[in-house]
């Protein structure tokens, strides 16, 4: 990471980490006086359980998981390019139990901001003082002609949560033919990973390259442009062969054709919004994007598909006593992703403990660093301070990105990096 204050950085990292009591100990359940419901046990509901336990034990902290097992987003497109296990991005709940959090696996269908309570599919009621909402993304399935739930589950996976359809696309690539096409269609902005379909193309391409050299990826863009993509087409040239013509990887961007309208999935052909037609042996469409569903039937989101947020406490800037966190949230300019939801829940969850005991609420730092795998020995990165300013988060000038024309050497650490980064996040997620 050039342009990089490493030092400014690790301290920022280490304070925001710091909110939390050191070492993890089975926390004894207390007589509660507070209760605190999260739903969704992703990135941001898992972290934000866990650190309001560690903050104060005598918090009642339930928190609604629709699974049993959470697959994360982040390493998914190593499982679809054939580097790593499903079962290595596979975690369950039974560690964070060990905290004194109430684990509840149901669906959370509605919320009565009033009564402050939470009901689940089952017909179980929640009570809380605050709640958490972390549900994600949902789809906006009416954008995309011919393309719906049940086929995405069945035959042309989005694979943008991760879980069988991971397992469905890599299959897929398995069982297509040598010189089949494989097409990426990314979906308008914003949406959860703006590198991650560019990174999942770029591990298809090493998995081709590697078992059937004669295929390609068809990457469909809505836009003229994507996330650091001066640096994915400098790796792409130096792995795959771009602007060759026997590059396996071609990206088409709107204007020439990339802006999809609709799927014959019968066919196994995209339409364009200019008309043209691509044919594909394998189709990844990933649909446009929303907060998840819970938080679109409980009013938390505005117009735009997306809740909105006090940026000092995350609390909805519609309801109060409910935080809204991670993807779901609007944090602009922090990504959609897995760090910036994890960083998001630590504020969030001091705000909460502190609210709870009475106590002034204080200014936080925010932090994320992005991995992109891009073959063998291969990443790049992208990481950012962030501080909340005018009551806005502000990008704080410290952070950077891989730099351009880096060695070989440079390229392989940031995989090691990257490989770190992710066993280290999910420990302090899900552990
Ligand atoms: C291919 C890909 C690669 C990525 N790579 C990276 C990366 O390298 N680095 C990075 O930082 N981020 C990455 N991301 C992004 C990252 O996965 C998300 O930003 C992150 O998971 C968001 O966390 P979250 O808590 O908001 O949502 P999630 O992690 O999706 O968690 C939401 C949880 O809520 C549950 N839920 C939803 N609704 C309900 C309900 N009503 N009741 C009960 N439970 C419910 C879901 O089952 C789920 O477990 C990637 C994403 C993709 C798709």
């Amino acid at each position: 990471m050039s342009n990089f204050n490493r030092r400014h950085f690790i301290k920022v990292a280490a304070s925001v980490t710091a909110v939390g009591i050191a070492g993890c100990t089975t926390l004894p359940k207390l007589k509660a006086e507070k209760r605190v419901v999260v739903i969704g046990g992703g990135a941001g509901g898992a972290t934000a359980a866990k650190y309001i336990r560690k903050n104060d034990p005598t918090i009642e902290v339930t928190l609604i998981e629709a699974h049993k097992y959470h697959y994360t987003c982040f390493m998914s497109n190593e499982v679809i390019g054939g580097e790593r296990s499903i079962q290595s991005i596979k975690f369950s709940y039974d560690k964070l139990a060990g905290y004194g959090i109430n684990i509840v696996h149901d669906l959370a269908i509605e919320i009565e901001p009033i009564s402050k309570k939470v009901t689940t599919r089952n017909g179980d009621v929640f009570y809380y003082d605050r709640l958490v909402v972390a549900p994600g993304i949902d789809f906006k399935w009416n954008e995309v002609e011919g393309y719906d739930p049940q086929i995405a589950s069945i035959k042309i996976p989005h694979a943008w949560k991760a879980g069988s359809q991971t397992i469905l696309l890599r299959k897929q690539l398995e069982a297509m033919q040598d010189g089949g096409t494989v097409i990426i269609s990314v979906p308008r902005r914003p949406f959860r990973c703006h590198p991650g379909p560019y990174e999942r193309a770029s591990l298809i391409a090493h998995y081709l390259k590697t078992h059937k050299p004669a295929s390609k990826v068809l990457i469909l863009e809505p836009s003229k442009t994507f996330a650091q993509q001066k640096l994915f087409v400098q790796a792409w040239k130096r792995l795959y062969g771009f602007g060759t013509k026997n590059s396996l990887i071609d990206w088409l961007p709107a204007a020439e054709g990339g802006k999809v309208s609709e799927l014959d999935a019968k066919n196994m052909i995209i339409h364009s919004t200019s008309g043209e037609q691509h044919k594909a042996d394998v189709i990844n469409l990933i649909p446009p994007q929303q907060a998840g569903n819970i938080a679109v039937v409980s009013d938390l989101v505005n117009g735009s598909g997306w809740c909105p947020v006090h940026h000092q406490t995350f609390e909805s800037m519609r309801y109060k006593d409910i935080h809204v966190i991670g993807d779901a949230s609007i944090a602009k300019p922090m990504p959609k992703s897995g760090y910036s939801a994890n960083s998001q829940a630590k504020v969030c969850a001091i705000a909460i403990v502190r609210a709870l005991q009475g106590k002034e609420m204080l200014t936080p730092n925010f932090l994320n660093a992005c991995y992109a795998v891009l073959g063998k020995d291969y990443a790049i990165s992208v990481a950012a301070v962030y501080k909340l300013e005018n009551n806005k988060i502000t990008f704080k000038g410290a952070g950077g990105l891989s730099p351009m024309d880096a060695s070989e050497e440079v390229r392989r650490r940031e995989l090691l990096y990257a490989h770190s980064w992710y066993n280290n996040i999910t420990q302090d997620i899900f552990e």
